[in-house]
């Protein structure tokens, strides 16, 4: 497995792997990998003849006051996964490799961009969808690998590689969760004991909806209600929205049908959690 740095050596190693008509999968991270990533590296692996992975802590997609300093950076750890998942190439590169100069160029996927976590993070999907279109030109990939866990980044960076006609496949990977139902996420890293408990809530919430649906309810209003007062069960858990959206357009609706996609975030301490689930109601 190589690590590379720059974009001048992984253009180089990618397209010799090309020129062996090989099939190139990318998974684009921010590293602290655990098991979510790991399945993406597994997809990727049994889809892809080489397999590139990206970890890169993107400045850009940082709002002020958010967690970049301290969002963890273990290196070696991640390396060691990724030379045990058969990945052929880490590409890790530095801020000033990725923008050498303050960036004035913008991918901005209108309207997917806006409702729920661009609401309290504005200008993030923005910095999410430029720096994987520029790690989609640096490397070049023929499939890239997203997860469910942020089901609004995959359906924008699904829109921008149709929109602006990037010869790839996007692949969305399962959500992976611990075993009480929270989803696996590097952010984990932030709770207290206490924190860690009450967060499986969330996935607790997602739960009882599913149940409702599956119960003949309809209502967003009425689901949306039942899923709060699971979430009060904790006193430490600070709801920022609990929305239920068209899976595809991510406009709100009244009536659960088709494809919806029911989202959580909140915060608990010093966490920022996000979590969904994604239904086909007949
Ligand atoms: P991140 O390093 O948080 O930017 O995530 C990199 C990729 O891993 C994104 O496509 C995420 O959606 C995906 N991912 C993160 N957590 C999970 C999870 N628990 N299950 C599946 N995919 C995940």
């Amino acid at each position: 497995m190589e690590i590379v740095k720059t974009i001048e050596q992984v253009r180089k190693v990618v397209s010799e792997a090309g020129m062996a008509s090989r099939e190139i999968g990318l998974v684009p991270t921010m590293g602290a990998l655990h098991e979510g990533h790991f399945s993406l590296i597994k997809a990727a692996k049994k889809q892809c003849d080489f397999v590139a992975v990206s970890i890169f802590v993107n400045p850009t997609q940082f709002g002020p006051g958010e967690d970049l300093a301290k969002y963890p950076r273990p290196f070696d750890a991640d390396v060691k996964a990724c030379k045990e998942l058969g990945v052929d190439i880490i590409f890790a590169p530095s801020d000033k490799e990725m923008y050498p100069e303050k960036n004035i160029t913008w991918v901005n996927v209108e309207k997917l961009s806006e409702p729920l976590c661009g609401k309290s993070r504005p200008g993030h999907f923005r910095g999410v969808a430029t720096v994987c279109a520029k790690l989609f030109n640096i490397v070049q990939p023929d499939v890239a690998f997203f997860g469910q866990k942020d089901a609004q980044q995959a359906v924008i960076i699904q829109r921008m590689v149709a929109d602006l006609n990037m010869p790839m496949e996007i692949v969305v990977c399962p959500t992976v969760r611990q075993i009480d139902g929270l989803a696996m996420s590097s952010r984990n890293k932030y709770l207290n004991d206490k924190e860690r408990k009450d967060a499986a809530l969330l996935y607790a919430a997602l739960q009882e909806a599913e149940m409702l649906i599956g119960a003949g309810v309809r209502k967003s209003s009425e689901l949306v209600r039942e899923m709060e007062k699971i979430l009060k069960i904790s006193k430490q858990i600070k709801v920022e929205y609990i929305s239920i959206v068209n899976a595809q357009t991510l406009d709100e609706i009244d009536e659960v049908k088709g494809k919806v996609l029911i989202a959580i975030a909140a915060k608990l301490g010093s966490a920022r959690l996000i979590d969904n689930i994604m239904l086909d109601v007949e």
